[in-house]
């Protein structure tokens, strides 16, 4: 059964989200993961590209209920780098032979789009191609980023259950999240986006239901990844049984 399905998501490249829940729930999936790594031998080859990811702001006005970043966590030690802070960091990235520079934070007001665009335009005179990863903002502040030289985007939705979305992520809108990442593919940012797999209340059919998405918007990057609970975080309880080998399923069905 798991190897029909397979071939068949091979010869197809998308399968129903019945089939795809068949094959999340395989108890033999060393056959998915040998075909993803062939697709991934075959597009990427095996080099690693190596990213010059800077961390520039721990502070988040958001309280999602699985980061150690949430405004909640009074036991986070903040930190927020200065914009020329950012851009030395920056060139001493691009010093040590980076093409690649990421700029990732919490939502952090105190980087309003004059600053974010000042940084990325200095950062672009070094000629890198440069990612946010900042969260949700309006299209016009997306469209701006863009016009100072951003070129790749990254906003994982989590999830695409609706429901279990606004539940983890209070007093966020799983409709805007779903904007944001529209709005970021029409302004013509490469786009990053992914899940985190093992939330308390997530089942098969909504990670199928994931993949689905993913390939529909479609997104040119995905981040999957195992929930692990962080011990400062309202889900600190949950457990990680068997979140590793569905993830691995998670990132082989997306390959293919
Ligand atoms: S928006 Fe991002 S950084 Fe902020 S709490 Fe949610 S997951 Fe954490």
């Amino acid at each position: 059964m798991e190897n029909t399905l397979l071939q068949k998501l091979l010869d197809k490249q998308v399968l129903p989200k019945e089939e795809l829940v068949q094959l999340l729930l395989g108890t033999s999936p060393q056959g998915l993961f040998d075909a993803a790594d062939q697709v991934r031998k075959q597009y990427v080859g095996d080099g690693v590209y190596l990213r010059g990811l800077i961390e520039f702001s721990s502070y988040c006005k958001n309280d999602c209920m699985y980061c150690g970043l949430r405004k909640s966590n009074m036991h986070a030690q903040r930190y927020r780098l200065s914009p020329p802070q950012i851009i030395s960091t920056a060139q001493q990235a691009v010093a040590l032979g980076y093409k690649t520079i990421v700029l990732q934070s919490g939502e952090d007001l105190w980087f309003d789009t004059d600053k974010l665009c000042a940084i990325v335009r200095e950062i672009k005179k070094m000629d890198v191609a440069i990612t946010l990863s900042i969260g949700e903002k309006s299209r016009e502040e997306y469209a701006a980023y863009r016009a100072a030289g951003a070129n790749r985007y990254l906003l994982r939705i989590e999830t695409t259950d609706k429901n279990l979305y606004e539940k983890l992520d209070p007093q966020m809108s799983f409709e805007n999240r779903v904007r944001c990442l529209q709005d970021l593919k029409e302004l013509g940012y490469e786009v990053g986006s992914g899940s985190l797999v093992g939330l308390p209340g997530q089942t098969l059919e909504s990670l199928a239901d994931d993949l689905l998405f993913f390939k529909n918007l479609p997104v040119d990057m995905a981040g999957i990844g195992p929930f692990i609970p962080h011990p400062h975080t309202p889900l600190k309880n949950e457990t990680t049984n068997g979140h590793f080998e569905l993830s691995l399923k998670m990132m082989a069905l997306m390959r293919l």
